[in-house]
């Protein structure tokens, strides 16, 4: 049994649900992850931030505009077929009702993990009645019984292959199962979700439970591509990449994958396959433990970035100095992406303001403390072994009039990572695509 999961823009319309109910008919009996419509996710964060800010009238309005979309796409995805329709409406009803329920009292984050929880309901119901409509027996997996978190909010992988197995036993005669991406439960029988864009995760962890035969992410391009097509043009789809580089390139920006993603799948030695919903016979990127070796994958860009400067004296010859710095932002429990040491001091980024406050102060013991807002860290990710040569000197020649604020390279072989400021960042990014892919196919 393999796992498919279809991203927001896969299933964002009457039409487009349509064409993945074909998809999954054709593959037959799989385990199907689907998020919540594309836009109901950022909707409902609205919806919840006006409840935070007591905008009770704010919060009703925009509940409205979103029910009236969905009943529009019921018209749609079911004309013709009213009995299916009232089944499909009765299910996305009960789930607005449930959000305007939680308009009346005090709103509190539990109250709006349940309010994010709706859109992959939503969605879900309305596919699994469609393909019932069109004579598949298939049966909904509620996410919100077997994911589930431990206290540390890490999936309790053991209670998850548990309880997944049983319902798999409960319903083995179904033609297809249909699940929820993102949402779970927590340790305390909470909803809960695995973060936004987590349905990649989700489908990576039931992948893992039953040992799935693949993984296949279904989105809206046809595969991971070698630079971000959102800021470059001409970007063309890798092939294969082995789960590290994959790793890097989702850590590191590109949106196609969720970071978390990749680790379930690698311990279990699933291969993850990118595919495209709009154009289902593209051969997409197969991502697994083997890949074309030498040479310079993908590029990717992770925003937001902040980097921290501790110069200090006493650094010459002092053994400790770096546990104490990497020890502070272990309190804080903030992580660091890139690192950069010399004899008097050191340069790490975060990517978060969360407690940047008093990771300063305490950095300021150490020495003097400087900050740079506004980063951007470019990521060029491939078999970037230390032995095969030219590579560092392609991305610097490429990058050779962006002023260049950090580089890291050797903390694994997979990545050269070089922080630059947010305006020069689609600059840097097309030129690493003229001349390392560019360049390379023309001669
Ligand atoms: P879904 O809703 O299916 O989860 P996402 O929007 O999360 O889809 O991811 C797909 C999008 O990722 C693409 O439309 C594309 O704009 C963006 N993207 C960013 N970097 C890359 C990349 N290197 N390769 C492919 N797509 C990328
Ligand atoms: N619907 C959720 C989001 O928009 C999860 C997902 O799509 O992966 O973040
Ligand atoms: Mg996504």
């Amino acid at each position: 049994m393999k796992v498919l999961k279809f991203g927001g823009t896969s299933v964002g319309s009457a039409e487009r649900i349509k064409n993945v109910a074909n998809l999954i008919v054709e593959r037959g009996k799989n385990i199907i992850v689907l998020s919540a419509m594309s836009g109901t996710t950022n909707t409902l964060v609205e919806i919840a931030d006006y409840l935070y800010k007591h905008n009770v009238d704010g919060a009703k309005e925009t509940i409205n505009v979103l029910e009236a979309k969905y009943v529009d796409t019921l018209k749609e995805l079911f004309a013709g077929n009213d009995e299916a329709r009232e089944k499909a409406a009765t299910e996305v009803k009960a789930c607005f009702n449930y959000i305007r329920s939680l308009t009346k009292d005090l709103f509190t984050v539990f109250e709006e993990k349940e309010i994010l929880a709706q859109g992959e309901l939503m969605s879900t119901a309305m596919m699994n009645v469609y393909l019932q409509s069109i004579g598949i027996k298939s049966v909904i997996l509620p996410a919100l019984d077997y994911v589930r978190t431990d206290k540390s909010g890490e999936p309790d992988t053991q209670y998850i292959r548990q309880k997944l197995s049983a319902l798999l036993d409960k319903y083995a005669t179904a033609d297809v199962y249909i699940t929820q991406g993102y949402i779970c439960r927590n340790a305390y029988g909470e909803i809960d979700n695995l973060q936004r864009g987590g349905s990649d995760y989700s489908a990576s962890l039931v992948g893992a439970a039953i040992n799935a035969e693949e993984i296949e992410i279904w989105t809206d391009i046809d595969g991971m591509h070698n630079n971000d097509p959102r800021y470059v043009e001409g970007t063309d789809p890798v092939d294969e990449l082995h789960f590290e580089e994959a790793a890097e390139l989702a850590y590191f920006g590109a949106k196609i994958l969720h970071p978390t993603c990749v680790l379930p799948a690698k311990l279990n030695n699933i291969p993850v396959r990118l595919l495209n919903t709009m154009c289902p016979t593209a051969k997409g990127t197969l991502i697994y433990n083997t890949t074309a070796p030498h040479g310079v994958k993908a590029v990717a860009a992770k925003d937001n970035i902040i980097a921290i400067k501790i110069k200090s004296g006493r650094m010459l010859l002092a053994y400790g100095f770096l546990r104490k710095v990497f020890e502070i932002f272990e309190t804080y429990k903030t992580s660091i992406d890139m690192i950069a040491t010399s004899e008097v001091g050191v340069s790490v980024t975060v990517d978060s303001e969360k407690n940047l406050d008093n990771i300063l102060d305490d950095l300021k013991k150490f020495g003097t403390v400087t900050i740079d807002r506004d980063m951007v860290i470019i990521c060029v990710v491939g078999d970037l072994e230390w032995r095969n040569k030219g590579i560092e000197a392609a991305a610097l020649d490429a990058l050779k009039d962006i002023p260049v604020r950090m580089i890291s390279y050797g903390g694994s072989n997979y990545n050269i990572s070089f922080l630059v400021s947010k305006d020069d960042k689609v600059r840097a990014l097309n030129l690493l695509s003229e001349h390392l892919f560019k360049k390379a196919k023309k001669d």
